[in-house]
């Protein structure tokens, strides 16, 4: 490419359980590298105590390599592998008994397959789940049921967490297993990501419509309520996807209105290695049918300013966004969605705010500061910089809420009831990113 030479490996033969089994089994010393010393790796933190057991995915999300990385076929460890796994974290110091994640590239495709060996070895469609799941796909989650299960059974687990994304397109073909997350799975949070809301960005992504997150959500509260919990879902989305138009941001913005979401951090389009919307994003043709030079043109947002305008749609409710906003309406013919009505996405008065500035932008390191020097280390979030508000153990935090909601419980109780008026309002879910 030019004059860099690019080494480009093929996805390797999918490993049978029994060869996944023997890899896993190496002695892993499960800690970092000795290259980072003593820094403090939030990403560490994170996956410290979680299990990895399957590879590969046949979700074929376009923004995604992981298929190019793993392959489409799924690779499973066996039971006694994964539990084995788990028997011997807990010996680690500093395990509290919290297994923070039995995952994988997508949580719940754990020995789902293709129903014919034969019709899998030749099939050549870049999803089984996309634009519907595929009839010849066995969605059978029994096993994975089972493993959560086993694990939660062991002595000395008090909870296991399932903190990979969840397909939930293929997960509502199960309500057993719904039912099984929801009620001993989830941290209070469960994070998923529907991505975009309109047909167009997603059927550029490979995604599933919006109405597959409406029937998972009604199961996940039903589930929620049945087991007695207060949970949340927290739906995740992309601005600025290849064949997303500013039209299809402000019905995003509606959407997460009519829902109640405000998205803390955002994530905006970026294109990476071998992803097929990135060659979307750099050809502007659309690379899952046939491309010629009369082929469809994808839409394509490039420029700073769209970026920016698509980002401000996510974040409809910070008021630094509202002057490009309202700006951006107007020119689409939709002044009449700036108000301060119920129905309307932005108001017409500009509290006095500082402007507008990405998220992105804020955590980075100005040019020129004497911080970006230091040590001759590029510092990020994985090797020292202190973590993001919404980093950290999900449980953890969870468990500090319980503990700081008692503590409320009891002042209260010794210095009389709270009033009404005293009372913490309860409060909406709040989507970090
Ligand atoms: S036939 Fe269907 S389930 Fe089988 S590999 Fe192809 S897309 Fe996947």
């Amino acid at each position: 490419h030019g004059d860099h030479d690019i080494w480009l490996n093929p996805p390797p033969i999918p490993l049978t359980t029994e060869e996944m089994d023997y890899v896993f089994a190496s002695p892993y010393a499960r800690v970092p590298h000795p290259s980072y010393g003593g820094a403090k790796i939030p990403a560490y933190e994170m996956i410290r105590f979680s299990v990895n057991i399957m590879r590969g995915c046949f979700g074929g999300c376009t923004f995604c390599s992981i298929t190019e990385h793993e392959g489409r076929i799924i690779q499973n460890r066996s039971h006694e592998s994964i539990l084995h796994e788990i028997e011997e974290m807990k010996k680690l110091p500093g395990f509290t008994g919290v297994v923070s994640d039995l995952g994988g590239p997508t949580a719940n495709m754990y020995r789902i397959a293709c129903n014919s060996p034969e019709i899998e070895k030749h099939c050549r469609k870049p999803s089984c789940v996309y634009p519907g799941i595929c009839e010849n796909l066995n969605t059978d989650h029994s096993s994975l049921i089972e493993l959560y299960r086993k694990a939660r059974a062991l002595p000395g687990v008090k909870k296991i967490l399932i903190a990979s994304g969840l397909r939930y397109d293929l997960a509502v073909e199960s309500p057993e297993y719904v039912k099984e997350l929801v009620t001993h799975h989830v941290g209070g949070y469960l994070k998923i990501a529907p991505e975009h809301t309109e047909r167009g960005p997603l059927d550029k992504m490979m995604k599933p419509g919006i109405g597959s997150y409406d029937k998972f959500k009604r199961m996940f509260d039903k589930y929620s309520k049945e087991a007695g919990k207060e949970q949340y879902l927290i739906p995740y989305f992309i601005a600025a996807h290849p064949g997303t138009t500013d039209e299809d941001m402000m019905n995003l913005a509606l959407w997460l209105k009519a829902n109640g979401f405000r998205a803390d951090q955002v994530q905006a389009f970026y294109p990476s290695p071998m992803a097929s919307a990135t060659a979307m994003y750099h050809s502007g043709k659309n690379p899952l049918r046939k491309v010629t030079y009369k082929s469809e043109g994808v839409a394509i947002v490039k420029s700073e300013e769209q970026r920016r305008l698509h980002k401000a749609f996510l974040r409809y409710h910070d008021p630094r966004g509202w002057p490009m906003l309202r700006e951006a309406l107007i020119r689409m013919g939709r002044a009449d969605l700036i108000g301060s009505g119920k129905h309307q996405l932005i108001p017409a008065h500009q509290p006095a705010v500082d402007g507008y500035q990405s998220a992105r932008r804020k955590n980075s390191t100005p040019v020129g500061s004497k911080k970006a020097g230091q040590g001759g280390k590029i510092l990020t979030q994985h090797n020292g910089l202190p973590p993001r508000s919404h980093d950290g153990n999900a449980w953890d935090k969870r468990e500090q809420a319980k503990a700081a909601a008692e503590a409320r419980r009891k002042a209260v109780a010794g210095g009389g009831k709270a009033s009404g008026k005293n009372r913490k309002p309860s409060q909406r879910p709040v989507a970090p990113r």
